[in-house]
């Protein structure tokens, strides 16, 4: 009993090692990779419940690993949180998808709005509202058209810093959304300090919107307490017309989905829009 309790310790102590050499690997990867050119900006449409029209993008970050592959977000980007890549990516992600709304634009398309996600390292960091303000800059991208995405459970980190952030991000003229909203801890109160202009329902409460009758009371309180604050609010990972046609009926605005499109290349995106130009 002695001798095997010895190997499990051992055995427990490679696979740990074996983890933190993939772990380190990866973050020095994750080093070289905006360098290297591996990364690329995925577009997911934003639509319109009403009307079905393409309003906005999201911009998804999506990493080529010249080894591994295309590699899903979850997989990197909380080791380029820890290691503080994701200061220098996420600025790579904001300038990339300001230029490419930007380009939509000098095409002669309807103007979307550009989302772009921002983790807690990069609304933390000092020249976050002058890193912002440099992309739109360079890329000739209005502000009203550019708005960023926060985790609720970010602004509750510190809340009156979190919102003092917003403030000056909404000064210059960009709009502010909540994603994953349902899964932090806002209190009302705090939400309605919150200089933002919508919210977002998160994927988990939509999945089992069919079956689940806690889900539906949750997505019709999120839907509800928008209307009352006068917030857009938009239902993401919309993958059935069951799903769509109870969030419509709740009065949810806009959705998001492998229903209408996964997330994709800027030339498909291009597409979608010359489809409803004159729509
Ligand atoms: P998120 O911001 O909540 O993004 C939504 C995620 O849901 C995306 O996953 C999207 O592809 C996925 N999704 C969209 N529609 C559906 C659907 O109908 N069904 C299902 N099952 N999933 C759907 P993705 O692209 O893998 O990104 C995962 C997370 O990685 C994002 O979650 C976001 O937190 C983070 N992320 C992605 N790009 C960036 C970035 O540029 N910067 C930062 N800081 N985080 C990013
Ligand atoms: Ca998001
Ligand atoms: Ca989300
Ligand atoms: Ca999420």
């Amino acid at each position: 009993a002695k001798d095997t309790g010895k190997n499990n310790v051992q055995f427990y102590t490679q696979e740990m090692n074996a983890s933190l050499e993939e772990k380190l690997a990866l973050m020095e990867g994750l080093r070289t990779a905006l360098h290297g050119e591996q990364f690329l900006v995925q577009y997911q449409p934003k639509v319109r419940l009403e009307t079905g029209r393409v309003f906005g993008v999201e911009a998804l970050l999506r990493w080529r690993h010249p080894e591994r592959g295309m590699m899903p977000p979850d997989q990197f980007i909380p080791l380029a949180e820890e290691s503080g890549a994701i200061v220098a990516i996420g600025e790579w992600v904001l300038l990339t998808a300001c230029r490419q709304g930007r380009a939509w634009q000098d095409m002669g398309l309807h103007p979307i709005t550009i989302s772009v996600n921002v983790s807690p390292r990069q609304f933390d960091d000092a020249r976050l509202v002058a890193r912002v303000r440099r992309a739109l800059e360079i890329s000739g991208l209005d502000p009203k058209w550019l708005e960023l995405e926060v985790t609720e459970s970010l602004i509750m980190r510190d809340l009156q810093q979190s919102v003092a952030k917003m403030r000056e991000l909404k000064a210059m003229g960009i709009s502010l959304s909540i994603d994953d909203f349902g899964t932090g801890y806002s209190s009302l109160a705090a939400l309605k300090s919150f200089p933002i202009s919508s919210l977002k329902i998160d994927k988990s409460f939509v999945r089992d919107l069919d079956t689940n009758s806690d889900d539906q009371a949750i997505a019709r309180a999120i839907i509800s307490l928008s209307h009352q604050l006068q917030l857009r609010v938009i239902a993401e990972g919309v993958e059935t017309t069951q799903q769509r046609s109870f969030l419509h009926e709740s009065g949810c605005h806009d959705m998001q989905g492998y229903l209408f499109s996964r997330p994709v290349a800027p030339e498909l995106i291009q597409g979608m829009l010359e489809g409803q130009a004159d729509a």
